[in-house]
């Protein structure tokens, strides 16, 4: 066997590494015949309850990605022979990996509360509890227990958001991008929407008003400038294609400076005048004026329903602290017409979102604040930040090559809201003998649970705002995982 594949090498046959079971006789080529095939692993007993327990076709898709893996390696000269019992490990290894969850929970030490890479808004326990109590059996969704006969999802809600905002009427949509879209195409196609040019915004990645406008069919009518735009601007701009106005909550920018832009009361009074319906992008949708806790230029959905917008749309999953959700809440007549458009159904949401959405709103009623997570971070002071700090930098600072120390710093409400605007924070700045900030940042992210931190001046900084109470223990345990590591390593 050896001679013949001494022999075959001489041969000069090249390796294709990308296709490595092509057929090519080197010494390589030849190794690889002493791995066993596919069959023959899932025979061995460790493989075979695997499969009992997995089911054959993961189990197998990791037998040939591992063999595959093997040859190439083998291919590429890094080795040279290996073992069953080490191919069966890595099979399993493989398998677990693949029957693991892609989509897994993080902490979240960034102090950003609703960072939309993160899943923005922590749903509320009662919020998960019914999600849990209404998704694996049936449920009223869309039926009438009083009357016995179809009824609409929109009620559970809806009722809500009467009580909490004085909305006529509350439809519920996929996202606040959906809710706009909607309110235009159904209020303003094929006729123009007016808005200022001090509004014209992008919300991260795709959402932008012009290009909205134009998806929906309502051609877009620019007044005012970048930083004034007056009451006048609008009456001036409306004319028989008009069919709506939109004032756009600018979220993630601030103008400031000389700037200028009308009263709501102003556009309400404008609209009414000229028989138009107002539309009001409020995008955080914050139900509770946040001004107390230190978050202006939030306006509460309430004051512009009040004021007499007839719809006002904004994210569930925002300052509301609900799940991802667009809401679409004002006057009974435009929402009814809203509802009737048949791109509603598209958007529409399942059981799960409103079973969310109505659990938040019920805490809102109780006046339960503290029970909704983003609110509760929101309000949170450094009085009770600081001793749940201090407590893990101590335990960092004990860890060998460790050091830790607070610093006072600031959090942010995130989701594109409230810029320019931060929460006092203390934070706990860490660093490491050999480790840069950044390895220890990615250390943290691939440890088990994730830790997601930022990176500030050469230190890992985690602000345990966040991070919640029941999880300080997990994230101590983290570094002490990091330490130890480093420990055994030499
Ligand atoms: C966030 C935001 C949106 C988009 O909301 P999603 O729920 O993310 O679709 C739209 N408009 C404004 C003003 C926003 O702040």
């Amino acid at each position: 066997m050896a001679v013949e594949r001494e022999r075959n090498w001489d041969s000069g046959c090249a390796m294709n590494t990308k296709h490595p079971e092509t057929k090519c006789e080197s010494p390589a080529t030849a190794k690889w015949r002493e791995i066993p095939s596919v069959d023959e692993l899932l025979q061995r007993p460790a493989l075979a309850s695997l499969t009992t327990r997995m089911g054959r076709p993961l189990v197998v898709e990791a037998t040939r990605q591992v063999l595959h893996d093997v040859r190439i390696r083998m291919a590429q000269g890094l080795h040279d022979r290996v073992s069953v019992e080490a191919l069966e490990l890595e099979i399993l290894r493989a398998s677990d990996a693949a029957a693991e969850f892609s989509l897994r929970p993080v902490i979240n030490a960034t102090g950003v509360i609703l960072h939309t890479n993160l899943g923005r808004a922590p749903l509320s326990r009662r919020a998960i509890e019914h999600i849990a109590e209404v998704a694996g059996r049936y449920s009223n969704l869309e039926y009438d227990l009083d009357v016995g006969a179809r009824g609409k999802r929109d009620v559970h809600t809806d009722r809500l958001f009467a009580r909490w905002a004085g909305a006529e009427r509350t439809l519920v949509v996929n996202n606040n991008a959906a809710a706009v879209y909607l309110a235009l195409n159904t209020l303003a196609e094929a006729g123009e929407v007016i808005v200022s040019r001090g509004e014209l915004i992008e919300i991260g990645g795709s959402f932008r008003i012009p290009e909205i406008c134009a998806k929906s069919g309502a051609a877009l009518r620019e007044v005012g400038t970048t930083n004034r735009t007056r009451i006048g601007d609008y009456a001036a701009a409306v004319n028989e294609r008009t069919r709506a106005l939109l004032r756009v909550h600018p979220s993630n920018f601030r103008v400031v400076g000389f700037t200028e832009r009308p009263r709501l009361d102003d556009l309400v009074a404008l609209a009414r005048e000229k028989h138009l319906p107002l539309i009001e992008d409020l995008g955080s949708g914050c139900l509770l004026d946040l001004a107390p806790f230190g978050i202006a230029g939030e306006p509460p959905v309430g004051e512009s329903i009040k004021a007499g917008v007839d719809v006002v749309t904004f994210s569930g999953d925002k300052m509301l602290g609900g799940p991802q959700a667009g809401l679409l809440a004002g006057r009974k007549e435009p929402l009814d017409r809203i509802r009737k458009n048949p791109l509603f159904r598209a958007f529409r949401v399942d059981k799960l979102t409103i079973a969310a959405l109505e659990a938040t709103l019920l805490l809102y009623l109780e006046e339960n604040f503290r029970a909704i997570p983003a609110l509760r971070m929101i309000r949170l002071t450094t009085d009770e930040i600081e001793p749940r700090a201090a407590k893990l930098s101590q335990r960092i600072r004990t860890l060998p090559s460790f050091e830790a120390e607070l610093a006072p710093g600031e959090s942010v409400v995130g989701g594109g809201s409230t810029p320019g605007q931060s929460l006092p924070t203390r934070l706990i700045a860490v660093t490491h003998a050999t480790l840069s900030a950044r390895q220890l940042e990615a250390a943290l992210r691939r440890n088990i649970p994730r830790v997601i931190s930022r990176v500030e001046r050469d230190r890992v900084v985690l602000d345990l705002r966040t991070v919640f109470e029941d999880q300080d223990e997990a994230l101590a345990l983290a570094f002490e995982r990091l330490g130890h590591g480093e420990n055994r390593s030499g």
